[in-house]
């Protein structure tokens, strides 16, 4: 469900069209939609209705501080993964109380960061990890309270590139070792275990791999209970797919809930939900304009004015995105197909490989649909292209939430040695 639709035979965001968009701002710019946004946390907090839950919303989908701020709103708190996360969530808002903090390399910097906060609950991956975080904890004279995200040896994602739950991955205390890494927390000052945490991959569109790797994880902390650790939160992380393609039918949430409701039935855990793109994902898209429509042997390619800098899904994933044009075609108007390519000097900017789509002229605009997650947040300045611009609309009104920035403003980290100038 979201939030774009034609209206007038123009393309809109909630009230807004996006030409006006467009016009205003230039292309290509993203475009989030606030009611979609709060239509998704809403969705997933009615499906864990009765549950003692925490959506810490995976802020690596899209940090943006208006989309944080529009989710904070919602009573969301955050999954961060770098200092730099956790410092947009507390900008935005969301107390430090509903933060937990992931990822396989925290620096020391970063863990004293999250213990100066007093964050909810610090994700541990590794033993090394775990003594760094005691020590720091013991100098502030502080405790933290930790999960150990384990990897299941479970198989999940969308692509190989995003499954994080099997035994080779980078990610999670191996399972024969997690137990271990529980009584070296309990030997240990300054650390306190509180829950179990996995996350075993993005885009996962069955309900089978996420019980059978949960149904571990329960097991794991009924035994964890019976050596007398005081378990009261799982952390179940994100990866909950979303449809791409009008063919895709990933589980919905009450689904999932009904499921975690089932696994974890009577043991009376805080279940932490890290939900990134399936809130951010098709609450955003990327519009684009044509440049110039190329002939060449065997095909035609439609060149952008946006490239895998603004949006690396594709390049990174072999991802699929759908396009809507932002002027309404009839059933009865021409098509064509195109490879569509930005203008990036590498053969993987492209967006999609013959596709079959309205006929285009140069200068018509199309929105590159589900693009809210996992786009401007990987974008760069490949190319010496500014940043993207984002927008963000709330019904009849719309806002720059990110503005490109200058080229001055891109150089200015840059010096010239000494030697040079
Ligand atoms: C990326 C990530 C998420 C969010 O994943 P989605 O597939 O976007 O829901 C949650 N938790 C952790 C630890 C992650 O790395």
């Amino acid at each position: 469900m979201h939030h774009f639709h034609y209206r007038n035979g123009r393309l809109h965001c909630e009230d807004v069209s996006l030409d006006d968009i467009a016009d205003a701002v230039g292309t290509p710019v993203y475009v989030y939609s606030s009611a979609t946004f709060r239509r998704h946390a809403r969705v997933i907090g009615e499906a864990f209705e009765g549950m003692d839950c925490l959506i810490a919303y995976s802020v690596k989908a899209n940090g943006n501080l208006g989309v944080l701020k529009t989710l904070a709103a919602e009573g969301c708190g955050a999954d961060v993964v770098s200092g730099g996360e956790l410092k947009r969530a507390r900008a935005a808002g969301i107390p430090a109380s509903k933060i937990v903090f992931s990822g396989v390399g925290k620096t020391r910097e970063e863990i004293r960061l999250g213990l100066g906060e007093g964050i909810h609950q610090f994700n541990i991956e590794s033993a090394a990890e775990l003594s760094v975080l005691a020590e720091e904890a013991q100098a502030l004279g502080r405790t933290a309270y930790v999960a150990v995200r384990v990897n299941p040896d479970v198989a999940a994602g969308g692509h190989p590139n995003i499954s994080t739950g099997k035994a080779g991955d980078k990610f999670g205390v191996p399972w024969d070792d997690a137990e271990k890494a529980y009584d070296q927390i309990a030997a240990t000052a300054g650390v306190e275990a509180v829950g179990v945490d996995v996350h075993i991959g993005s885009q996962i569109d069955q309900i089978a791999p996420m019980r059978a790797a949960f149904e571990r994880v329960v097991s794991l902390i009924k035994r964890l209970r019976e050596k007398g650790h005081s378990i009261s939160r799982v952390d179940v992380g994100g990866g909950l797919g979303i449809p791409y393609r009008d063919t895709d039918s990933p589980p919905p949430p009450a689904e999932y809930a009904n499921m975690i409701r089932d696994v974890t039935e009577g043991l009376g855990l805080q279940v932490i939900l890290e939900p990134g793109r399936v809130i951010a994902g098709n609450a955003g898209v990327m519009v684009t304009e044509a440049l110039y429509i190329k002939p060449a042997p065997e095909r035609t390619f439609l060149i952008v004015d946006a490239g895998m800098n603004d949006l690396m899904r594709p390049a990174l994933y072999q991802a699929h995105h759908e396009f809507m044009p932002l002027r309404e075609r009839g059933a009865s108007d021409e098509t064509t197909t195109y490879d569509v390519v930005g203008p990036i000097c590498e053969s993987t900017d492209k967006f999609a490989a013959e596709r079959t789509m309205p006929v285009m002229e140069q200068g018509d605009r199309i929105a590159i649909m589900s693009a809210g997650a996992y786009g401007a947040a990987l974008s760069s300045q490949y190319n010496a292209r500014p940043l993207v611009a984002e927008v963000l609309v709330n019904g009849d009104k719309f806002s720059v939430v990110r503005r490109r920035p200058s080229f001055d403003e891109m150089i200015a980290l840059e010096t010239t040695p000494d030697w040079l100038s």
